[in-house]
This record gives structure tokens, sequence and C-alpha cells, in this order.
């Protein structure tokens, strides 16, 4: 017979005031939730997304892809509620949470996941970043590309971020795979992994200490770090409870598990993901299992990872500015309108190339193009005019000034400012590879 053995704990940290992280230790469901927003709205952001997850505690499922799709519904009446909330009091307005959640059934697990929190699995010795981080952060900044209207109007497109609840619509990340005995499931907040290595969190989860005192540790060492966020870390670890002759002791001492050394997977050993995927350290899982590469010439795919790696640093780096510059990790989900070519369209993700690698992929097209608009708002599409939602991005292209039939003159359309991916294909959650990003210079 199998157990489960989960133990979770959040805390504050040592310089916010308040601690807008939540967790969820229930039987067979769990989930890590991190809130932002302004005064208490991330708590309320963060506890509020618990509710959906909680609700499948004690639930019955017909088969693996019945509950697997449950969990992913729950994440998604997450958002509702949240983005509902957020859109009726003005006090909530614009608040936000990451959720990464996870339901147990059996030997089957479940991972659903939107935000920068994040599951790991420890299994033989092999420590893996189940999910991907979806956090790009904007280096905006144009030497060219901005006009002064452009400027004036839209002075900063600071961060995308998919979240629980920053926009009525969400794209949820979900994965299942089969537990072995002796997985350790981790899930945790960047107050956590911003902090606290990821070879370091492996070894303390590999020394086999009682879970207990193995979240504890994690927690300390955070707070050892400087504590500069709220911490939350919620350990899973499924056992193979021996039958009656081995006696149902309730601590987790395992069966002789001893320490061994730890290899990571870094992500690097995989296929392409997206770019937002990008960000995150580690490998992952996905739904189809670890990820083959496709079929696609090696030197071309060597170098994109070379780009990539770049994008990767200049995104750390700039989420790093923000996060202990800046103080705050302003989250929103982009949306800019700008050009396909001759077509105006609407962007989610952010106006900006590293390389190669497109930041942003085309999710709505309008019937406009830049012939019907006015000269100068050619400009300001070509820079991207940023919008705070997709239905803001409708908004904007309903009122753009359309030009005058007197306004004559003819059209330039060859340099499109914002080059998107194609449509859909670039931000799929798991990582299938395709190839983002427009043709290479
Ligand atoms: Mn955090």
């Amino acid at each position: 017979m199998r157990r489960i053995i989960a133990t979770g704990k959040t805390d504050v940290g040592r310089v916010r005031d308040i601690n807008e992280d939540a967790l969820l230790v229930r039987d067979g469901v769990f989930a890590v939730a991190d809130g932002m927003g302004g005064h208490l709205a991330g708590e309320v952001a963060s506890a509020t997304a618990l509710q959906p997850i909680k609700e499948l505690e004690g639930k019955v499922f017909a088969d693996a892809s019945t509950a697997a799709e449950a969990l992913r519904e729950a994440v998604i009446a997450a958002n509702a509620r949240v983005s509902d909330m957020a859109r009726t009091e003005p006090s909530y307005r614009g608040m936000g949470t990451t959720l990464t959640a996870a339901l147990v059934e059996g030997r089957r697990l479940h991972v659903a996941h939107v935000g920068d929190s994040r599951a790991y699995l420890l299994r033989d010795g092999q420590f893996s970043q189940l999910t991907d981080d979806h956090t790009l952060v904007q280096h905006l900044i144009d030497e060219g590309q901005i006009t002064r209207e452009e400027a004036a109007n839209h002075p900063q497109r600071s961060i995308i971020t998919r979240a629980i609840g920053v926009s009525p619509e969400i794209d949820v990340d979900s994965m299942s795979l089969d537990l072995e005995p002796g997985d350790q499931l981790l899930l945790c907040s960047d107050g956590l992994t911003g902090v606290v290595k990821d070879e370091d969190i492996a070894q303390q989860l590999a020394a086999g200490e009682d879970p207990e005192a193995t979240v504890a540790s994690l927690v300390d060492r955070a707070n050892e770090g400087g504590g500069p966020d709220n911490i939350t870390v919620l350990l899973l670890r499924y056992e193979d409870a021996r039958p009656a002759d081995e006696g149902g002791d309730h601590t987790a001492e395992g069966d002789g598990h001893t320490p061994r050394t730890i290899s990571i997977v870094t992500r690097d050993d995989h296929a392409d993901g997206d770019w937002a995927g990008r960000l995150g350290t580690y490998g992952s899982f996905t739904k189809a299992g670890p990820t083959a590469p496709s079929g696609e010439d090696e030197p071309r795919r060597a170098g994109r990872v070379l780009w990539r790696a770049t994008a990767i640093v200049l995104g750390l780096a700039v989420i790093a500015g923000l996060v202990w510059g800046g103080g705050r990790f302003l989250l929103s989900q982009s949306y800019f309108v700008g050009l396909d070519g001759d077509q105006v369209v609407v962007y989610e993700g952010i106006d900006a190339e590293v390389g190669p690698i497109s930041l942003s992929r085309v999710v709505e097209r309008s019937e406009l193009t830049v012939d019907d608009v006015q000269q100068w708002y050619r400009d300001n599409l070509e820079a991207g005019v940023t919008a705070l939602s997709l239905a803001d991005a409708r908004r904007i292209i309903a009122g753009a000034p359309l030009r005058n039939t007197d306004a004559a003159d003819g059209s330039d359309t060859d340099d499109a400012a914002p080059e998107g991916t194609g449509e859909g294909e670039a931000l799929e959650d798991t990582g299938t590879a395709t190839a983002t990003g427009g043709p290479t210079p």
C-alpha cells in the first residue's frame, strides 16, 4: 500500500510585512499560490485561487484524464474568481497570483500550473523542474522604435507573465505522471527558488530527513539568504508503506533511504520549449514525458539554444532588477496592438526581440491595415500600442484614428516593428519543439 506524506509551510520572510503566499494541503490535493497586488489584494488573490482546488478534495474521478481535466478546470475557475473580484472591487484591481496545484489519485499525479511558482520532482537522484516559469520581463527599450507619441502614451509595458486573475482568459499548463515509491514532489513559491539554488534544494530533499524538518530547513535557507520574499514550501513524499509486517509508522523514515549523488536535469537536455519556459532553469516533464527533439538539423538548433541562453540571462537580469531593485514584481499579462505586415493585429507578449527570438505572438487579427489608419498613428502601431487586456486591445483597434480620404499618400509597409511568430504556435505550454522567432538574421 502506498501513501503520500505531505507537509507544507509558509513564511513571511525577512523583508515583507505581510505574507501573500498561500498553500493548501488536503487529502489528495495540494497547491501553492503566490499573490501579488496592492495592500491586501495579494493575500486575497492567493487565498481565493486556492478555493476551487480545495473543492476537489474527496472527489472521485472516472479515470486519469477526467481527474487531470478537473484540476485544470479548477485552475480556470480560480482565474475566473480572482479576475472577477479584481474587476468588481476597486481595491483589488490588478491583483493576481501564481497557482501551482497538484492532484494525486492512486499513484497518478496531475499538476496544473500558472505563473512562476514551481513543481520539482526528485526521483532516483534526479532532480527536475516539472513546471515552466511563466515570467518574462520586459526590457522596454527601443532605440529607434518608439516615437514621441508612443512614449507619451505608453511609458511602460513592463512585464509579461501568465498569472491567475489578471485577465478573464487563462492558459493553463498541465501535466500528469505516475509516481514511483520514493518520489518527492516539491511545490514552492519564488521566495524559495529566488534565493536557494536548485542544487541545494535537491540536496536537502535527498538528505531524507523527515518531511517537516526538510521543509523547515528549506524555509530557513531562504531566510538565511535574506528572505526577500514570502517563502512557501510544500513537500509530498510518495512512499511504499509495507503491509502489516513492517508496521504502519507515521513518520517518513523511509526504507533505508540513503543520500546519494543528485543530478540536476537541466532544460538544455531537452528539446526546445516556448520562450517563456526558457526562463525556467531546469528541465521539465511534459504531458508526453520527456520531450524528444524533433527532426531539425543540429547546428541550427545549437545556434538557437545559444541565443536563448542569452535571452534567459537578459530576462533574469531584468527580473532580478525588478524584484530586488524595484521591490515589486509587477504583474500583467501584456498585450499590444501592432502590425503584422500590413495588418493591424493584437499581440500577446512583449514588443521586443532578443536575437532571433520574438517575445510575442499574434493572438488576434483585425480587418484594419496600415492603409486604413492615419499616418501618425502608423508610427504608434509600428512601435506597438500597449493594452491592458485583450478587450482593451480591441477597444484600441476600434478607436484607431482612421484615415480621411483626402489624406493622400501611400504606404511603406516593409518594416513592421514587432515581428510576430505567426499564430498560435509559440506559446504552447509544453516542450513541443516549435521554432519561435522570426527569420534569423
Ligand atoms: Mn513571491
